[in-house]
Parts: C-alpha cells; sequence; structure tokens
C-alpha cells in the first residue's frame, strides 16, 4: 500500500478528550474517528489490526473445536423475558421498538438467542458437546463510556456457548477455553492472568476473568506471585482454584490464604471471561435433549467473552513508548514500511519502488510512504504507527545499493543490500 494512496491522517498534537496512552496513539494515528459518545469508526489502519486479532482469535476458536455462528446484533425483547434478564438487564440494555410496536434490543449478550437456536435444533445427547461461538458487535449503554475502544458502547465481542451433558463435561468445556485462551493471548504477546471473578448468586458456578496487567487498567488485580512463573499449560482449572487471584470486590484482604509477603498487586485490564452456569438458561428457553435413558435433561451452558475491540486497546497499553505504538509482529497492521527520503531523486526512487514491487511480490504486507514530504516527518509518522520493521532509502546509501532495515522496537540498525534487506524482512 502507498501512503499517498491510504488513508493515513496522523495528528501531532495530542488530542485533549483522551485521558489514557492507547485512546491518545488511537486516535494520533487515525486508527479510529469518533462518531458519537462510545462509538467509532474504525478506519483503515485501525480496522486492519482489528481484523489480525479477530483471526488470531477466530484460529484458536476453531482449534478448540468450536462453530463459528454469526447471531443478528438486533434481538426479540421476548427470548430476554423468558430468561427473565430483560427487565434486570436496566439502562445498559439499548431498547427498540419496531413499526410494528414489537419490542426489540440491540443484543449485549446472546446467550437467549444461542440457547433458543440449540433448542429448537439439537434434540439427542448423542449431538453433544457443541461449543458454538460468534464475533459480533455488541451494545451496552454503558453509564461511562470512556479510554476510547477500552470501554466503548459498541464493541466487538467474541462470545462462545458451551452446550454439555452434564458437570463433568461442562468443566472439560471450560478447561478447553481456558487452554484456548491462554494461546490466543500469547500470540499476541499478552500475559493475561485468570482471576477469579463474580459468579453470581447461582451456587456453583464458576467464572474466571483474564486481567492484562497495565497501569491504566480498571481493575485492581491480587494475585500470588507463583502466577509470575506459571507456564501456559499449567492453567488447568483446578491449579486455577487452589492458586489464589482475585479483583476488587473479590478480592476480601481477610480470607485472603496468600501472605502478605507473597501477594503482588497491579491494575488489570479484563480482556476475557469464562463463565459456568449450568442449567440458569437451559431450563426457562427450553434447551432440552433427550438422554442415554430416554429422558429429559436441560443441558449444562457456560459463556466465554473476549474482548476484541477492547484488545486493540490493551495492545497498545502494553506496547508503546513515547515515540508512538510498538505493534507485535502477530498484530501489526503492516509488517514492514518502506521510507523514501526523496521522491524526487531518481535513483532513491527507483531503488525504493523496486523493494515495494519486491516485497509485494513475495506477499510482505508492506506500507510505503511514497509522499512528498520531509524526511522528519516520515521518520516520525513511521515511528508512530509502530510497524515492527522500516526500511529506509536514502540519497547516500542508495548511492552504494544500500538500505537501512530498522527494528522498531529495539531500535536496532542494519546497513544493508537491497537484497539482504528483503531477506532479513522475511526471515523475521
Ligand atoms: P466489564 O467489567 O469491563 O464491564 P463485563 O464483565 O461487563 O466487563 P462481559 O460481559 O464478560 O464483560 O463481556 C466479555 C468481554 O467483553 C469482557 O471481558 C471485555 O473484554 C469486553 N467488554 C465488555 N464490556 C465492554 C465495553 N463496554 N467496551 C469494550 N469491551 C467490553
Ligand atoms: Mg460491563
Amino acid at each position: 500500500m502507498r501512503i499517498s494512496q491510504y488513508f493515513l491522517s496522523t495528528l501531532k498534537e495530542t488530542p485533549q478528550e483522551a485521558q489514557i496512552v492507547s485512546h491518545r496513539l488511537m486516535l494520533r494515528t487515525g486508527m479510529i474517528a469518533q462518531t458519537t459518545a462510545g462509538i467509532y469508526t474504525w478506519l483503515p489502519l485501525g480496522l486492519a489490526v482489528l481484523k489480525k486479532i479477530e483471526q488470531i482469535v477466530r484460529e484458536e476458536q476453531n482449534r478448540a473445536g468450536s462453530l463459528e455462528v454469526l447471531m443478528p446484533t438486533i434481538q426479540p425483547a421476548d427470548l430476554w423475558i423468558k430468561s427473565g434478564r430483560y427487565n434486570d438487564y436496566g439502562k445498559e440494555m439499548l431498547r427498540i421498538t419496531d413499526r410494528h410496536e414489537r419490542e426489540m434490543l440491540y443484543g449485549p449478550t446472546a446467550e437467549e438467542v444461542i440457547t433458543d437456536i440449540f433448542a429448537r435444533y439439537i434434540k439427542s445427547y448423542k449431538d453433544l458437546p457443541k461449543r458454538l461461538y460468534n464475533i459480533q458487535w455488541k451494545f451496552r449503554d454503558e453509564i461511562r463510556p470512556r479510554f476510547g475502544v477500552m470501554r466503548g458502547r459498541e464493541f466487538l465481542m467474541k462470545d462462545n456457548y458451551s452446550f454439555n451433558l452434564d458437570y463433568e463435561s461442562a468443566r472439560a468445556s471450560y478447561q478447553a477455553m481456558l487452554d484456548a485462551y491462554v494461546r490466543t493471548f500469547a500470540r499476541m504477546g499478552l500475559t493475561a492472568i485468570p482471576v477469579r471473578a463474580d459468579s453470581g448468586a447461582i451456587g456453583g458456578t464458576l467464572s474466571h476473568e483474564f486481567q492484562i496487567l497495565a497501569e491504566t487498567g480498571e481493575s485492581q488485580v491480587y494475585y500470588d506471585e507463583a502466577y509470575e512463573t506459571l507456564a501456559p499449560g499449567e492453567i488447568t482449572l483446578e491449579k486455577l482454584q487452589s492458586l489464589y487471584a482475585a479483583a476488587d470486590e473479590m478480592h476480601k484482604p481477610e480470607d485472603c490464604p496468600v501472605p502478605l509477603e507473597k501477594l503482588k498487586t497491579a491494575r488489570g485490564i479484563e480482556v476475557g471471561h469464562v463463565f459456568y452456569f449450568g442449567t440458569k438458561y437451559s431450563i426457562p428457553l427450553g434447551a432440552y435433549v433427550m438422554g442415554p435413558d430416554g429422558k429429559q435433561i436441560p443441558v449444562e451452558m457456560g459463556s466465554y467473552g473476549i474482548g476484541v475491540s477492547r484488545l486493540v486497546g490493551a495492545l497498545i497499553e502494553a506496547n508503546h513508548d513515547e515515540k508512538g505504538i510498538i505493534w507485535p509482529e502477530s498484530v501489526a497492521p503492516f509488517k514492514v514500511g518502506i521510507l523514501n527520503l526523496n521522491i524526487k531523486d531518481e535513483a532513491t526512487n527507483k531503488a525504493a519502488e523496486d523493494l515495494y514491487h519486491k516485497l509485494l511480490n513475495q506477499d510482505v504486507e508492506v506500507l510505503y510512504d511514497d509522499r512528498d514530504q520531509a524526511p522528519g516527518a516520515k521518520f516520525a509518522d513511521m515511528d508512530l504507527i509502530g510497524l515492527p520493521w522500516q526500511i529506509i532509502v536514502g540519497p547516500r546509501g542508495v548511492a552504494q545499493g544500500r538500505c537501512e532495515v530498522k527494528n522498531r522496537k529495539t531500535d536496532e540498525r542494519f546497513d544493508l543490500s537491497y537484497d539482504d534487506a528483503i531477506q532479513k524482512i522475511r526471515k523475521a
């Protein structure tokens, strides 16, 4: 992609309304534009990142044996009346009346819709277990939308729903999701700590929130220092029930089993939530299957969310410096940027264009700064948008047939021939 043909709108100034670094950087890089409070338009650069994150989430859901569906954003109120949540949900729910005076709503979550689908299609224990998920926009009329996409009103969520015959297999679904979450966040270079969460009034339920530690997080997290050395494969439900980690009101100092010198505390951003709730929705919505003995059994359910759009902000909170964003390779909007330092110099122009075409031909995602602008502005923009690699092509190097490859994160620089530069980027 050539910047001259792209939609790049970077700002030098810090937007007044943004209180945290990720929000500031998303506005300054032109990733998003606010359309109205808590509702954003995703501009090309932001959408590229959102899609990368979405795809990682999708691949790990599929790997864990879940099936993707796509549920509507608009839901009928009837289903929520049946589940008993219609009145409880309160003002966070955006309620809509259609032309026939039917009550509708913009879905804040989808337990009711998916349970109803299950009830209509799946009738036998032989079809269990099932896990169905979708990645769809949700709406919650948050009282205080803030921090940009971190707490929006409209936001993109992956929500998975598990259906099992009994408690034992429901636990296995829960564990499969724990594993999928650990892998998902690891692929983005994030360590997320699963902490005990409020599992509501119903006894016997299980719930964990995945928190990324960051100073600007909205939750206060308390955890056993043993978490810091936990390997990914060790995050099992048994382990989580024996190791202590809790956020905010779930943490009761007087009941905390961890001695003070081993208790760590930090701010956290909740990026995911796993929840087992048994037959809370299957009974009222009629999701029963025929069991091996011919009797009708209400299915055991769980739900599992990931804040896909919130993750964009969380990733920036975890990966930036004073110059801008530093994207991990797996979610970067482009892998490499080419900076043509003088588009009026014929030799420089030819070298940069050649590099651009060769990278494109090898399927490398490349953003080419071919604008007629001063080098200083190009350096600043490229650092701000934070692509993992830069190739700097200027008249002095070109005279010797060379360019400079820069790693955005480490600031390491390599003086290379054009072919070596391409190899370096490809192998990275
Ligand atoms: P929070 O405590 O942050 O309000 P929640 O408990 O209401 O979250 P869930 O209902 O479990 O959230 O939703 C699943 C995931 O969706 C959350 O873990 C979070 O990452 C994301 N999420 C929830 N609300 C928002 C929001 N207003 N904006 C962006 N992402 C959100
Ligand atoms: Mg909430």
